[in-house]
């Protein structure tokens, strides 16, 4: 049977249809007995668990999103569902998704040809093939559209490309990374699929992480790497096309940090009813009561902005200003959420031990990812005002 989660208190996922509910209580199954258990140590020893993957890769976690290869037909609210339940149990499990499915799949089905499409999108939604995405440099981050600086220099039936990157999830051990380039000749940004055993092609790990340690993130070198005209994303012609893959996966990364909010809900809220002080539970205490009422209120406006994004989404109407509102209001929420949560812990809200800890830190990353909480406000602006105040 299909119980809501105290973190979902108006049962938003009552919205589900039964199929949808099903697979989602398998994942949740999956997650709470293989994941849970073992997560913080992986996050401790900043390693990611690559056993985790195939038995996503068959709950059908991988390929939810594309036609090709989706067990069933699905809404974006279903996907968005996914997000939360991976999110609320580990961020890391969930990046690593979301940028397997969100970025590299995305980056394909959406700037993709039909053959590109057909030969990538089954090989990534079985996890036979890992996938990283590179946009962003050591100099150009929050202003990728215009500071992007690797080059693809075209030679006959190839493409030479050079340059570095900065920050790229799954990127230590991916099998190709989509790296966004500059055509030599124009200007314009293209996109490949670039094997990542390509000679010229490194990678080196980003130690020292104080958030989603269990995620690897890299900085690559591209140097003189060759690439056939067939690897090169065959829709993607300028960084409208690549922002059109970021219109879907910001509005992912908001259920995530709803997710976020959520598992650190949840462990408050249990640990509120066992922890004692003044001879009875914190919880009923009426200031402890106030921080688990602000972080449900949190998550609950939070939750509805985000079904509604994936409503829009599935009709079509989904702009980017919808997606970066959300995207900026969620992850706020959620990093002011995860402080009151951790707060309720008091001492043992900054141990490994207590999963508190884990969510705080790890909303961090989740902040800034995917375009600042800044840069998603300008992109709202724009749409407000009709100014675009990037520059
Ligand atoms: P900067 O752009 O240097 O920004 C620094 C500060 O200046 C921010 O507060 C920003 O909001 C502010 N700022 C900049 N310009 C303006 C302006 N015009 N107005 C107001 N404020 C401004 N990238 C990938 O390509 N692939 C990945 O897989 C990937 N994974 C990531 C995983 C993690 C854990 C992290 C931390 C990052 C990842 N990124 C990835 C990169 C991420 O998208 C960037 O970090 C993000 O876009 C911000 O860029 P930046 O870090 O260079 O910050």
């Amino acid at each position: 049977t299909f119980e809501p989660l105290v973190s979902d208190f108006y049962n938003y996922e009552s919205l589900l249809t039964g199929q949808e509910q099903a697979a989602l209580l398998a994942l949740r199954g999956y997650l709470e007995a293989e994941v849970r258990p073992i997560i913080g140590g992986y996050w401790d020893r900043a390693e990611f668990p690559l056993q985790v993957v195939p038995k996503l890769a068959e709950l059908g976690v991988l390929g939810y999103a594309w036609d090709e290869t989706r067990a069933f037909p699905n809404s974006a609210m279903f996907r968005g569902f996914v997000a939360y339940e991976l999110s609320r149990i580990d961020a890391s499990v969930s990046t690593f998704v979301g940028v397997q499915n969100g970025l590299t799949c995305g980056s394909i089905a959406v700037c993709g040809s039909a053959e590109q499409r057909a030969e990538w999108l089954p090989r990534l939604a079985s996890g036979e093939v890992i996938g990283s995405f590179g946009l962003t440099e050591p100099q150009s981050g929050s202003d990728s559209a215009q500071g992007l600086r690797t080059t693809a220099t075209r030679d006959g039936d190839n493409w030479v490309l050079n340059g570095t990157k900065r920050w790229i999830g799954n990127a230590t051990f991916a099998d190709v990374t989509i790296i966004w380039a500059r055509d030599a000749a124009d200007n314009s940004v293209l996109g490949f699929i670039v094997p990542t055993s390509t000679p010229g092609f490194s990678t080196e790990k980003i130690e020292g992480k104080i958030s989603l340690r269990a995620v690897q993130n890299a900085d690559i070198t591209l140097e003189n790497v060759v690439v056939p005209e067939s690897l090169r994303l065959a829709n993607a012609h300028s960084f409208k096309d690549t922002a059109k893959v970021l219109r879907l996966t910001r509005a992912e990364v908001a259920w995530s940090a709803v997710g976020v909010a959520a598992g650190a809900y949840e462990a408050a809220v249990a640990y509120s009813k066992e922890r004692v002080q003044f001879g009875r539970p914190i919880g009923s205490h009426q200031l402890v009561q106030d921080l688990l009422a602000k972080s449900l209120g949190n998550i609950t406006a939070s939750l509805g902005m985000v079904v509604r994004a994936s409503e829009m989404q599935d009709r079509d109407e989904l702009r980017d200003e919808h997606s970066a509102l959300a995207k900026a209001f969620c992850t706020s929420r959620m990093r002011e959420t995860v402080a009151w949560c951790r707060e309720l812990f008091g001492g043992n809200g900054i141990v490994l031990d207590y999963e508190v800890a884990r969510f705080f830190a790890d909303a961090e990353a989740l902040y800034s990812y995917e375009g600042t909480r800044e840069m998603n406000a300008l992109i709202v602006g724009r749409a407000i005002t009709g100014h675009a105040a990037f520059a």
